[in-house]
């Protein structure tokens, strides 16, 4: 078996529910006591988060890069950084690592594409949904179509991740308004909706609605349990 390298920590809550899905992942390709071979560097993201809202990515890049080569250090054949925000800087920090990154976006996008999904919506933080290094990149290398919900509808999402779900704080009514938008997507033409953001699954989940949606985190985390898997990589 592999050891996966992670970049935690943004936030912790969603590194939790990466922990537990890889370590299921594995017990139940492998049974009985086996468990998943980890590298975890769980970085502050007070930090980050600082430096996300003043725009000053390239410092982001090489607090998560000198943690990447710590992971790449400590033994792992392969590196998930757990979060779709901080994808932004995956080119600066996969330049500083000679081990491979299993991109987020790019495990969603096959799973889509597997589904036959060629038009979703997208939530996520506002970076992610207003900028183009994520929806590009289903655009461009998986033609798939990406909408996304309307800017009022992008700061209710943006702050309920920043304020509630990152603490670690559900609330009924947040959920209320993110299947709201989820459905505003769906009438708009979406045939699924991607929860990017890997906090997102802790306030909702496919039993809330019947618009399919894509989970990055447990697509990403069975992904890298797959890829744990193999012989090379
Ligand atoms: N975990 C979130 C994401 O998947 C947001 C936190 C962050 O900015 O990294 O984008």
């Amino acid at each position: 078996m592999k050891t996966i390298g992670m970049l935690g920590g943004m936030s912790w809550e969603s590194t939790a529910s990466y922990y537990k899905a890889i370590n299921e992942g594995v017990n139940n390709e492998l049974g009985g006591l086996n468990s998943a071979k980890i590298c975890l560097y769980n970085v502050n993201f007070d930090e980050i988060e600082k430096l996300q809202h003043q725009g000053k990515w390239s410092e982001t890049a090489k607090i998560l890069s000198n943690a990447a080569k710590s992971v790449e250090a400590g033994g792992a054949d392969f590196l998930i950084i757990c979060t779709n925000t901080m994808h932004k800087v995956a080119p600066e920090i996969q330049a500083e690592i000679s081990i491979p990154i299993l991109h987020i976006a790019d495990a969603t996008a096959t799973k889509l594409v597997t589904d036959g999904i060629t038009k979703v919506g997208l939530l996520g933080t506002r970076f992610t949904m207003e900028q183009d290094f994520y929806k590009n990149r289903l655009v461009d290398n998986f033609s798939i179509d990406v909408l996304v919900p309307i800017r009022e509808d992008q700061t209710i999402i943006h702050d309920i991740i920043y304020n509630e779900l990152c603490k670690g704080v559900i609330n009924n009514d947040s959920r209320e308004q993110y299947l709201r938008i989820v459905s505003d997507l769906y009438t708009q033409g979406a045939e699924a909706v991607i929860l990017g953001c890997t906090e997102i699954a802790l306030l909702i989940n496919q039993k809330d609605t019947n618009v399919p949606l894509y989970d990055t985190t447990e697509i990403h985390a069975a992904q890298a349990v797959k890829l744990a898997m193999i012989d090379d990589i």
